[in-house]
């Protein structure tokens, strides 16, 4: 790592754009119609979505730091149609409950590009899809049958492509072919949360950052500043839930690392190409995504050190030197150009991982007690169909409306069991993350078609598939 790397920070989005002004924290004691617990996309969407449609709610957000500070305004701005459980929800429910899942988050993605439009949010949006790409036997051997099974899920869409194709839209070294989503679109994740928070307040909804709501119970969120009394408390704490309490073992937090580039002169991009700035990733096991910026870096992430003993979370975004370098020997990998290049930034942020995989959104109509998220690594589209599906069944609750298609879905009021004490959740996902690791090695070293058994233990025991 240079010197003049900035580690932290929250993240480079922020570095980019700037840490905005804090808004007040909690007064003291109050009321409200809705409460919602964390100030990410999960929360504002809903906010937004809830005040929309029912605009004589008092809405109020307590949020620990400020809006954006989790894994909103950290992550690797594809905003794609990914849900994480879609095929355990298709054995659960059936095939056809997890395509109009599927379905929905196709639909979740324009939804996006919609209301940022709408709401005049300027946030680098390019639709230019996603691509995956393969560059061993066995990752081309995973890439044909997920996209198979992509199709059979509804995206007729779809396009494969060979080494060749593959190297006409980004020159991946030793790709040896892809597959090409175009329910997919690059951003930036800091301008989008900024302009959604903006358009929530001018809604009429009541933000308070620097207010760490320290427990959830029915009809409460009690902080140091006071207690919000409220019909509906909705806890939207993602990859922070065990610092909640009684809430330790409901959610794994996971950390996922990134690091920016700086701009890249011209000379560069042209042994590259990437001009359809699709988001990128890959099929390894331990798996990096990326993203042509709107001012010519790659960012490009994938997982650190994956799970911090006794699921503490976080430390303003700082990662550990050896990620970085890991990252930036996949940055080279991928693009051998890129070899000199500065590393202008690296971060690390919090996912939620449940012990099923499993994203879910729920509303106990018993306590009034709602939340979604375990999103994994797929949650800046996914989010937003949480929010719509949280609106519907609040309105649904409140006899405002009936049973909607999203109040319907697979993921809906979903039960999991929660993560098992320390020491054994820290020594599984290590076990887990090494395993990746080694048969990420095995296939780059000796390649055959197969995926090494271990990853596919490893995938079993971790309850991933
Ligand atoms: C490095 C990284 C890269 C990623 N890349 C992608 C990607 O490219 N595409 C994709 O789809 N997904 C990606 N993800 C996942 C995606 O960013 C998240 O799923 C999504 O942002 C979750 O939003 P959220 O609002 O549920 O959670 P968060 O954004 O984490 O928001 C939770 C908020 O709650 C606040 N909070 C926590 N505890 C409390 C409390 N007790 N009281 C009050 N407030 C509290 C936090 O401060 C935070 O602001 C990535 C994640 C990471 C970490």
């Amino acid at each position: 790592m240079s010197s003049s790397t900035v580690n932290g920070g929250i993240s480079f989005w922020y570095a980019q754009d700037g840490i905005p002004a804090p808004r007040e924290p909690l007064p003291g004691d109050t009321t409200a119609d809705v409460c919602v617990v964390g100030g990410g996309f999960t929360g504002l969407w809903t906010a937004y979505y809830l005040k929309k449609a029912a605009p004589f709610l008092n809405i109020t957000v307590l949020e620990a730091k400020f809006c954006g500070y989790g894994a909103s305004g950290r992550n690797g701005g594809w905003l794609y149609n990914g849900i994480a459980g879609r095929d355990t929800y298709a054995l659960k429910n059936g095939h056809d409950a997890a395509v109009r899942l599927q379905k929905a988050m196709n639909d979740t993605v324009a939804e996006v590009v919609r209301v940022a439009a709408d709401e005049s949010i300027d946030a680098d949006i390019h639709q230019g899809g996603v691509l995956e790409v393969a560059y061993t036997p066995a990752q081309l051997a995973r890439l044909k049958d997920f996209h198979t099974t992509e199709i059979a899920f509804g995206e007729t869409d779809r396009v494969l492509r060979g080494a060749r194709e593959t190297a006409e839209r980004v020159r991946v070294t030793g790709a040896v072919g892809s597959t090409w989503t175009p329910h997919g679109a690059r951003l930036h994740p800091v301008k989008l949360l900024k302009g959604l928070a903006a358009a929530v307040e001018a809604l009429g909804v009541t933000i308070h950052e620097s207010t760490p709501v320290t427990e959830i119970k029915p009809k409460h969120a009690i902080t140091p500043y006071g207690t919000v009394r409220a019909p509906y408390v909705l806890r939207c704490t993602e990859g922070f839930t065990a610092g909640l309490k009684g809430q330790r073992r409901t959610w794994l937090p996971m950390n996922s690392s990134m690091i920016a580039t700086e701009p890249l002169p011209a000379r560069i991009w042209d042994t590259i190409g990437w001009d359809g700035r699709e988001t990128l990733g890959d099929m390894a096991h331990a798996y990096m995504y990326a993203q042509r910026t709107a001012d010519d870096r790659i960012a490009i992430g994938g997982r650190g050190v994956p799970y911090r003993y006794g699921s503490r979370t976080d430390n303003d975004g700082r990662t550990q030197p050896a990620t970085i370098a890991a990252l930036r020997d996949i940055l080279v990998r991928f693009f051998p150009t890129t070899a000199g290049v500065h590393i202008d930034h690296a971060w690390s942020g919090v996912l939620a991982v449940p012990r099923d995989w499993c994203a879910t959104v729920t509303l106990d109509r018993a306590t009034g007690l709602g939340w979604a998220g375990g999103y994994v690594g797929s949650g800046v589209a996914t989010t937003n169909l949480a929010a719509r599906t949280l609106r519907d069944l609040i309105q649904q609750d409140s006899g405002q409306a009936g049973p909607t298609d999203l109040t319907t879905l697979p993921w809906v009021n979903h039960k999991v069991r929660k993560w098992e004490p320390e020491p054994l959740r820290w020594l599984g996902v290590h076990t887990l993350y090494a395993a990746y690791r080694t048969a990420d090695r095995q296939e780059t070293n000796s390649p055959t078609l197969q995926t090494p058994r271990l990853a596919r233990t490893a995938n079993r025991v971790s309850g991933r598939h």
